[in-house]
């Protein structure tokens, strides 16, 4: 193998730029070229690469974002467009492809790995939906962002004595609302795995506002539902004035944590010699506190498990 691809793909998580680093640095270590190929699925398909060095990936460790950039790239999935990506890679003497994204990027690196070309994925997602891995890049950072904002919120409400509803990320997954919630101590936490009881949220702000509580902070995942019409119900049922922050994209965004960056350089230099050993199909990921890998086929089909336990404790320390 003398020559390795990587781009970031999908949307954006940070730690992004860590594993980035560390694949590039493994690489050239190894006496590897590394191409960069910018913007995801697009690059790949346009020939957009350039050539890294260990200059290149110099103070990013810190950074968030990826400096590869990233897209959306719908052509890639259509018979013409994996049919452009084989021609640049063969242009460009591509021998092997690390793909950092999420599970959309894990299933076009899927098909390039079906249709030859040696490719590994790490995984890149602040909303640790990936059945397969405790963990994604990204995800508690986003926690952290969350909680941060957590804080600012409650000592507000605390002043006015109202309630407010922190819509966070995470269509399908609730794990971004349920470890923000738990160590911002919410006092509900609403999650698409769980759907929602207003009475029971109603009744908990009702009773926490009886024993003196000041504030009541809900952390609701954007899947469940519309967040001004849930806070509009538990001010007409318990008349405590509701507020709403969706806290939106500035959970994609700033410096990763320290636990991120580690996870993201472990996984990035595996991605390499994992490709340096042969192997392809693979996607890596963290499980009890060790670098594994498995085919993405199998790791696609692993379905994210919720951790109800969490949950539950949740609701015991939040009475
Ligand atoms: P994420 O990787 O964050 O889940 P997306 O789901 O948007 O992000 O996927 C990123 C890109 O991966 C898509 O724009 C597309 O190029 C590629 N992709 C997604 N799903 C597939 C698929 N089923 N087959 C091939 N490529 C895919």
């Amino acid at each position: 193998m003398k020559t390795i691809g990587v781009l970031t793909s999908g949307g954006d998580a940070p730690g992004m730029n860590a594993a980035l680093r560390a694949v590039v640095r493994t690489g050239i270590y190894n006496n590897v070229r590394i191409l960069g190929i910018k913007q995801g699925y697009n690059g790949l398909i346009n020939g957009n690469i350039e050539e890294m060095n260990l200059s290149s990936v110099a103070d990013i460790i810190h950074r968030g974002g990826t400096i590869l950039r990233t897209a959306r790239c719908e052509e890639f999935a259509t018979e013409s467009g994996i049919k452009k990506a084989k021609n640049v890679i063969e242009i460009f003497d591509i021998d092997g492809l690390v793909v950092l994204g999420g599970d959309g990027s894990f299933r076009g690196a899927k098909l390039l790995s079906d249709n030859g070309v040696p490719t590994v994925g790490v995984p890149c997602t602040i909303d640790n939906d990936m059945g397969y891995t405790d963990y994604t890049v990204g995800f508690f950072t986003a926690v952290e962002t969350v909680v941060d904002a957590i804080s600012k919120i409650r000592d507000t409400s605390s002043s006015h004595g109202r309630a407010n509803i922190v819509e966070v990320m995470g269509r399908r997954c609730g794990d971004i609302a349920l470890y923000a919630g738990f160590a911002g101590g919410a006092e509900s936490i609403i999650v698409p795995e769980e759907g929602i009881d207003i009475d029971e949220v109603c009744r908990k702000l009702i009773q926490s506002r009886n024993r003196g509580k000041l504030h009541s902070i809900i952390a609701l995942a954007e899947g469940v539902g519309n967040a001004y019409e849930f806070a509009k119900e538990i001010e007409e049922k318990t008349g405590t004035e509701t507020r709403v922050t969706i806290l939106g994209h500035i959970q994609r965004g700033g410096v990763p944590t320290a636990f991120d960056r580690i996870i993201a350089s472990k996984m990035g230099y595996r991605a390499v010699e994992l490709l340096l050993e042969g192997k392809s199909g693979k996607a890596i990921g963290v499980k009890e506190n060790s670098i594994v890998d498995m085919d993405f086929e199998e790791a696609l089909s692993i379905n994210n498990e919720f951790d109800s336990e969490m949950y539950d404790i949740a609701k015991i320390l939040s009475i």
